[in-house]
């Protein structure tokens, strides 16, 4: 049985990047270990509790490694949700503010099709801008969004909060 103890142990904090004051949590470590990288793709996989997926969706562009080897393993197709100016086909657009400025990100308009069971990864949830975003551009398209699944949660930064009453599953959570 996979256990997030062995990721949590994994993460690197990097103080100040990629500005002062911000104590960013690097990843890399758990993509490098083979099988580090191997539990955390088990344990998101165990997060669509035994449902049929359609679309495992990925947001640009740490949740894209998970999410494309999780969509493999769960037999599901892949979507990206890109930031903007990236996807050449018609998109969906969605602006929302960062803690200083605004962003865009969009995803094509047939990526998902009306009533498909959607599960929506990332890497990391903080203030839940960027996955809020991604969760009403899903809603616009009518995906039956079965869960969100991060493999990290910094939990006193309330981001679950933006994400409505969606099943927020995280593996490794910092209060
Ligand atoms: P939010 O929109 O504030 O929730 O930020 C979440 C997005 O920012 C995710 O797509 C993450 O990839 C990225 N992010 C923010 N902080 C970190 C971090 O400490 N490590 C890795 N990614 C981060």
């Amino acid at each position: 049985m996979a256990s997030a103890q062995h990721l949590r142990d994994a993460i690197r904090d990097i103080p100040d990047f990629p500005k002062p004051g911000v104590v960013f949590k690097d990843i890399t470590p758990i993509l490098s270990d083979p099988s580090l990288f191997k539990e955390s793709l088990e344990l998101l996989c165990q997060t669509a509790q035994g449902q049929k997926i359609d679309k495992v969706v990925g947001i640009d562009a740490r949740g894209f490694i998970f999410a494309a080897a999780v969509a493999d393993r769960l037999n599901a197709g892949f979507v990206p949700v890109r930031k903007q100016g990236k996807l050449p086909w018609q998109t969906r657009q969605l602006a929302y503010t960062l803690e200083y400025g605004e962003s865009v990100v969009e995803i094509h308009e047939d990526a998902v099709h009306p009533g498909e069971k959607v599960l929506l990864v990332d890497d990391l949830l903080a203030t839940g801008g960027t996955a809020a975003a991604a969760v009403q551009l899903l809603d616009g398209l009518g995906a039956d969004l079965v869960a969100i699944s991060f493999l990290i949660e910094l939990g006193f930064l309330n981001g679950r909060e933006k994400l409505g009453d969606h099943r927020i599953e995280s593996l490794i959570r910092y209060d």
